[in-house]
């Protein structure tokens, strides 16, 4: 039988008020490997008022910064001593290589529950110069308060790192919270809510209701007790939840998706650019919001770099990322595995020459090829809508205006590459990119101190450092007369 996984509301595990599930399914093997209670409106209600009574007058609304910080770093120990079993869950829920998450999210992970752990006493206010009161001198000062009960919605292709950007943050910053993690990845949370009790987080502060989007999603978005809403997925789910948000005025902030360029000018060091490239294109199956798949290559080095970045496209050992020496496993589910086969058609129709990989032809599990377009335009589909699998694009340019120039020309925002040994080009060119976040001569560095998140399509807001702090509270100004 396989293991059947409960909703976690106010410390307790309990099924839907339908008895709905869901399925989770291995997508090496296209298995069901457990069941998921499948969340209501009413399961929802219970959980938001869980969150909202401990927000207002319960145990949590009695703990200072300091006892917030002393929660949060014992929650980052347990993810510490847990690193194996998150690994776990999050390698088969999408069928990466284990490598990943354990070298890469939970130690995120563990990074951003220190850092909020140090926030958690910083969230300063200010003291205001004002120009007094009918005659009467006046001292105005802020605090900042938390915003109220979150719901975080989560994507499926980095659960336990997205959802603890969120989680961090927000109880540093003294919030309650809701989570709605993806249909497919729901374990991870499970098992991060159960460490926050454990980790002494009084019942009732974290919450997880699981479900489809736009049941459990939406009956989060439009519920009274619900004040901000913190997304990270598609903007098109994106678009849906700030139309509930606006008449309701929850505060909203958005991670949605990217188009990301990656440039490569003809000073860059060839094989570090190439590697980086890669990097960029293939990890999580290039299930990533920052995947650099658009490849901006200066045209006296394009044949050669086009060419080296296809061999390493071809290098990559794809199949069950349990066995020994596979780089790459499937993508995560079948509507990804067939929207990325249908983007690998659309560009050999609309003209790119295929140098590596091309659509796919797998028996069992969602396996795709690493594939690489050359001689694209920036036209074209593969150019500029989100695939979110391993499929680059390389575009040619002559001069630093005309590489500028391809890469904001999208509609998307959210992270830049600039390859070059040329420092004086490498800021002018960083300066000029119209996204939230540029790596020089690196891939989309992340850092638990550092502000993440996108323009444009890609979003609102910041998660990280202290603006993702912040973005969890409000500021109230108090003024007292002084007579
Ligand atoms: P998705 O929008 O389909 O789903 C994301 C979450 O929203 C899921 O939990 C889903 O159940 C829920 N949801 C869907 N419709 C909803 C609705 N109408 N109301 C409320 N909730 C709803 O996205 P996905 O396929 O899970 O994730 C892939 C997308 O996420 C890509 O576009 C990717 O770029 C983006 N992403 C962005 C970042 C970032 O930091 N900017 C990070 C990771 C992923």
């Amino acid at each position: 039988m396989p293991q059947h996984l409960k909703h976690f509301i106010e410390g307790a595990h309990t099924d839907s008020s339908d008895d709905g599930r869901l399925d989770l399914i291995n997508p090496v093997d296209e298995q069901v490997y457990a069941t998921v209670a499948s969340g209501t409106a009413q399961d929802v209600d219970r959980a938001v008022s869980a969150a909202h009574a401990q927000l207002y007058g319960g145990a949590w609304s009695k703990l200072n910064g300091s006892h917030r910080a002393v929660l949060l770093n014992n929650l980052a120990t347990l993810v510490e001593r847990d690193l194996e079993i998150l690994a776990d869950m999050d390698a088969r829920a999408i069928g990466r290589s284990r490598m990943e998450p354990r070298m890469m999210d939970v130690p995120n992970a563990v990074a951003h529950l220190r850092a909020a752990a140090g926030w958690a006493n910083h969230l300063e206010g200010r003291t205001i110069p004002s120009s007094g009161y009918m005659g009467v001198r006046t001292l105005s000062y802020t605090v900042r308060e938390p915003v109220g009960v979150v719901a975080a919605i989560v994507p499926w292709n980095a659960p336990l790192m997205i959802t603890t950007w969120k989680l961090a943050a927000l109880l540093a910053a003294g919030c309650t919270v809701v989570i709605k993690p993806s249909e497919e990845t729901p374990q991870s949370a499970l098992h991060l809510a159960a460490l926050c009790q454990e980790a002494g987080f009084p019942d009732g502060v974290v919450n997880v209701v699981m479900g489809v989007g736009e049941v459990v999603g939406r009956a989060l978005c439009e519920h009274p007790k619900v004040a901000k809403i913190s997304f990270t997925g598609s903007p098109e789910a994106g678009a849906a939840i700030q139309r509930i948000a606006a008449p309701l005025f929850k505060r909203v902030t958005l991670e949605l998706g990217g188009k990301s360029p990656q440039i490569v000018f003809d000073d860059a060091r060839f094989d570090d650019a190439v590697r980086g490239c890669a990097m960029g294109l293939f990890i999580n199956q290039g299930q990533v919001c920052a995947a650099g798949s658009r490849i901006l290559v200066q045209k006296g080095i394009a044949s050669k770099f086009s060419a080296a970045l296809a061999q390493a496209a071809k290098s990559v050992s794809v199949g069950d990322p349990s066995q020994e020496g596979v780089q790459m496993g499937p993508v995560a589910k079948k509507a990804q595995y067939e929207r990325v086969n249908r983007y690998i058609r659309q560009g050999i129709d609309e003209g790119a020459e295929l140098l590596a990989g091309g659509v796919s032809d797998s028996a069992k599990g969602w396996f795709v090829r690493p594939t690489i377009f050359g001689k694209a335009s920036n036209r074209m589909s593969i150019a500029r809508e989100e695939i979110f699998g391993p499929v680059g694009t390389v575009i040619e340019f002559e001069t630093e205006e005309e590489a500028i120039a391809l890469a904001n020309d999208s509609a998307y925002g959210l992270a830049a590459t600039v390859w070059t040994s040329n420092l004086e080009r490498a800021h002018k060119v960083a300066g000029a990119m119209r996204v939230g976040a540029v790596g020089v001569n690196c891939w989309s560095p992340l850092d638990a101190n550092l502000p993440w998140g996108g323009l444009k399509t890609s979003g609102i807001g910041r998660e990280g450092g202290l603006p993702g702090a912040l973005a969890y509270t409000e500021e109230k100004v108090i003024t007292v007369l002084l007579p």
